[in-house]
């Protein structure tokens, strides 16, 4: 995993860019029934009637970029390619609906290796009653796995990153680092199942939609991850060090990605449990008012580092 400094500015992909670029194109941001688009894990989008909001989220899964054919099982890809979506819907407290998988494989993947990821990708789809109802298949020089899920919430109810207070406190759940720890050479099996097989957080994140008031998944790591829930609701952010996977270093912690655990915020009065169904839930510091964004971990200022895929590109 690359690690860069975070520079919103220079990145031709970056979200902030695109959304500006989409109102200029399309004249407005506005439309019909579009309760949250671009900048969030998921965008919301309220279907005129139904007491239910839907959470819309796409993801790729990409050979040589986010796994490589010589570590990782097509069962493992295909489980990894849905539980990337299902940790967005996890994050806005949703609840797994439906979805759509383009595949691409390349010669030599045949009948077995297809086989195999599909038995991945539907033994995570069937455990969370998430069902596929499409999606394309084609060949091309790489792998490329291309996933949408739809989710449901409550109407007005789903998780967002800009509802943070100040004062708020800030919470991870699970252990952070082991997904990154999971890569590295001799890596334990718990550390390397950890990278293989996350664990879309999808009953936390609907207990927190009535406790929380921000929360989003720890996809890219903690300090780039917190900086962004912290820029979307406009303050900052003081932690201590999140609590480590076993054998994970402090680096891999704050600024390894993949975990898929989530990342919220929810007032002072509120009580929570130290555990929920067996994952820790972990208190690591305050929302304060500051320059939006600002992360700063033991008093000192927190770079957002963290796996950008745009550093190197200049066009
Ligand atoms: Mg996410």
């Amino acid at each position: 995993v690359q690690r860069v400094k975070y520079q919103q500015r220079d990145n031709p992909a970056s979200e902030g860019r695109l959304t500006e670029l989409f109102r200029v194109l399309t004249g407005s941001t506005v439309a019909s029934g579009v309760v949250l688009g671009i900048g969030d894990d998921c965008a919301i989008v309220r279907p005129r009637g139904s007491p239910d909001d839907l959470l819309l989220t796409s993801d790729l899964l990409i050979e040589n970029v986010h796994f490589r054919l010589s570590t990782h099982r097509p069962e493992d890809i295909g489980w990894k390619a849905l539980a990337r979506g299902l940790s967005d819907i996890a994050s806005m407290g949703g609840q797994p609906r439906w979805c759509l998988l383009s595949l691409a494989v390349k010669t030599g993947c045949g009948e077995r290796w297809i086989d195999a990821f599909y038995r991945g990708f539907l033994e995570l789809a069937r455990r969370e009653r998430t069902a596929l109802v499409g999606g394309d298949l084609a060949r091309a020089d790489k792998i490329v796995c291309d996933i949408m899920v739809c989710g449901a919430a409550p109407r007005g109810k789903a998780l967002r990153r800009d509802g943070a207070h100040t004062g708020d406190v800030i919470y991870v759940s699970g252990l952070l680092g082991g997904s990154a720890l999971g890569l590295s050479k001799g890596a334990t099996r718990t550390a390397r199942r950890r990278h293989l097989r996350p664990e879309p957080r999808l009953s936390l994140g609907r207990f927190l939609r009535q406790r929380a008031t921000a929360a989003m998944d720890l996809s890219d790591g903690l300090s780039l991850d917190l900086h962004r829930l912290a820029l979307a609701s406009g303050l900052a952010a003081e932690i201590t060090a999140p609590p480590q996977f076993p054998g994970a270093t402090r680096d891999q912690a704050l600024n390894g990605g993949e975990d898929y655990e989530l990342l919220f915020t929810a007032p002072l009065s509120r009580r929570l449990p130290a555990e929920f169904e067996g994952v820790p839930i972990t208190r690591i510091g305050m929302m304060r008012k500051g320059r939006a964004g600002a992360v700063t971990l033991d008093g000192a200022p927190l770079d957002p580092l963290g796996y950008d895929h745009f550093r190197n590109i200049c066009c």
